[in-house]
């Protein structure tokens, strides 16, 4: 089968896989590039996702850097089935949507701009109305159950305890010669994150898509990140402040809910107006509502205790731009928990260009900051920023939360590799900024000596190909390789090489090989045969 890395490869954002089976196409995940211009070129060109011919797409959860590109590959031919659980659909309703909205207001911006430069305008990447229209193919599918799809393959979902419906993709494909068994881990969640279940544990592989945002970091613990949010909320009630959250609007902001919640509950702090001011993230908690079932079993006690865990008793929602704007005006101490979460976009811009100077304010960031990104620049010490054309001085206080992170840590990310029985596995770290896929995937060869890469954007690579094969034969008797054919006998030298090394030095730690008069001659004779290969080459 082939296989081609077409996103998330040494970047976190724009995550996609084109696999192929024969004459059979599909992709697992479609996901948009974010974080600056260059790369966000990528998601223009499409062409080699070749829409028209694909399947159906599999989708690990509803982020836009895994879902973003579906509406682009839908008005570009694509007509197969989206395939994933119901919570991931119920997202991808309103996150799509609003992606939409997001290109058509970029491009009538990009429009305004270019016809006073006298420029060509820009049309949407896509809009509202290919959102939506996308929305028809999308098929739900239980988590733990094993579909068969097209052409003797098979599919299950399981959780992944990122966000609300998030799975990890088994997948198996009959390859003629045996069925292989490929994993592609999504993101995976961070164990003991709340509402949503920790991920679950897989014991088999032949080849694994590792995810790898945290590959290089490890996060504070949950405990102590709840310590520190609860110092700021007090601090902010004794000084009559404002707390800023910028925030993911799924599933942080309900993390962040939940976590007041237990804070009032507890007793820890009396109850403080919140104001949630992002239309996206009061969708997204509806939808957690009416997904109940995939709570975690703190969540559904608290339910059946009769408490609303994503309600409190001062929660304010700002549907509205001018409600929105409203909350500025509001004196006293209060919470705004707003988006975009990497305070790009949105409404969270506002908010830092009233607060970030004010030096009662708190700004409290507890996500992922991208390269490239406003959000970055303040959590790396700048001393301003600019907001809305105007240079902004940081006097604020600014805080770092990490055990916030939806995402597994180093340690995660490892533990849940460490569940894998098979040691044939071959692993390719994806999702992840460069240095932190390389870090990770080198610490994994360390700790289970296994066939590990960081493939590259568009990489493509063939697997699970019949050792013996047949050279297609020109007239005379003369024998013409094909490219593929090359690129892959390469690299089952590449790999019998790597086999043989990593045999050798297993063999020889766990004391199979021995300082004897017949392993002496038995390495003398191999050597010899390396050493001839090499001069022949
Ligand atoms: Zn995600």
């Amino acid at each position: 089968m082939k296989v081609e890395f077409l996103g998330g490869a040494r970047t976190v954002t724009g995550s996609a896989t084109l696999l192929e089976k024969g004459s059979l196409k599909w992709l697992v995940d479609c996901g948009m590039f974010q974080g600056g211009k260059e790369i966000e070129k990528r998601n223009h060109n499409t062409r080699s996702y070749r829409p028209e011919t694909l399947s159906f797409i599999l989708l690990t959860h509803a982020h836009i850097d895994h879902t973003g590109l579906i509406p682009k590959l839908v008005r570009e031919g694509f007509q197969g089935r989206v395939i994933c659980t119901q919570a991931t659909l119920d997202l991808c309703e309103v996150m799509l949507r609003d992606s939409g909205h997001i290109q058509e207001t970029e491009a009538e911006w990009q429009n305004r701009k270019s016809k006073r430069s006298g420029g060509k305008g820009a049309s949407p990447l896509y809009t509202v109305e290919d959102a939506e229209k996308s929305l028809r193919f999308f098929s739900p599918v239980k988590y733990d159950e094993v579909i068969s799809l097209n052409d003797g393959i098979k599919v299950r979902f399981q959780d992944a305890g990122h966000i609300l419906g998030s799975a990890i993709i088994e997948l198996w494909v009959d390859e003629g010669g045996g069925e292989k068994k490929l994993v592609f881990s999504g993101d995976l969640g961070n164990s003991g994150q709340p509402i949503v279940r920790d991920p679950s544990w897989i014991k088999e592989a032949d080849l694994l898509w590792l995810e790898s945002t945290y590959g290089n970091r490890l996060h504070k613990s949950r405990e102590e990140t709840l310590r520190e949010l609860l110092k700021i909320v007090q601090e902010a009630l004794a000084h009559q402040a404002k707390v800023i959250i910028p925030a993911f609007a799924v599933e942080r902001t309900q993390d962040i809910i939940y976590t007041l919640g237990q804070f009032i509950r507890e007793g820890l702090i009396p109850s403080i107006p919140v104001y949630i001011d992002s239309p996206l993230a009061i969708s997204a908690t509806e939808i957690f509502k009416k997904n109940s079932d995939y709570f975690d079993r703190e969540t559904e006690q608290i339910l059946s205790g009769g408490d609303d865990p994503l309600d409190l008793p001062e929660m304010i929602y700002t549907r509205t731009t001018e409600k929105s704007k409203a909350i500025n005006e509001d004196k006293g101490a209060g919470i705004i928990i707003s988006a975009s979460g990497m305070c790009d976009s949105g409404r969270i811009k506002h908010h830092l260009k009233h607060h970030l100077w004010q030096e009662q304010s708190h700004v409290v960031f507890i996500g992922y900051q991208g390269e490239g990104t406003i959000g970055r620049r303040i959590v790396d010490g700048a001393k301003s920023v600019r907001l809305f054309g105007e240079e902004v001085a940081i006097r604020a206080h600014i805080h770092t939360l990490g055990g916030f992170s939806a995402h597994a840590d180093q340690k995660g990310l490892l533990e849940w590799l460490s569940h894998f029985e098979n040691s044939q596995l071959e692993v390719f770290v994806n999702h992840g900024e460069e240095k932190n896929s390389l870090e990770l995937s080198h610490l994994i060869h360390e700790h289970f000596h296994l066939n590990t890469s960081v493939p590259q954007w568009r990489e493509k690579r063939t697997f699970f190909v019949p050792e013996e094969r047949t050279l297609p034969e020109k007239e005379g008797g003369e024998v013409t390789p094909s490219e593929e054919t090359f690129h892959t006998l390469f690299r089952h030298l590449d790999r019998n090489f790597k086999r043989l090394r990593k045999k050798l030095r297993s063999m020889r730690s766990k004391g199979e090989i021995v300082q004897d008069p017949r392993w002496l001659e038995k390495l003398g004779e191999m050597n010899r045969k390396i050493e001839e290969m090499e001069s022949e080459l």
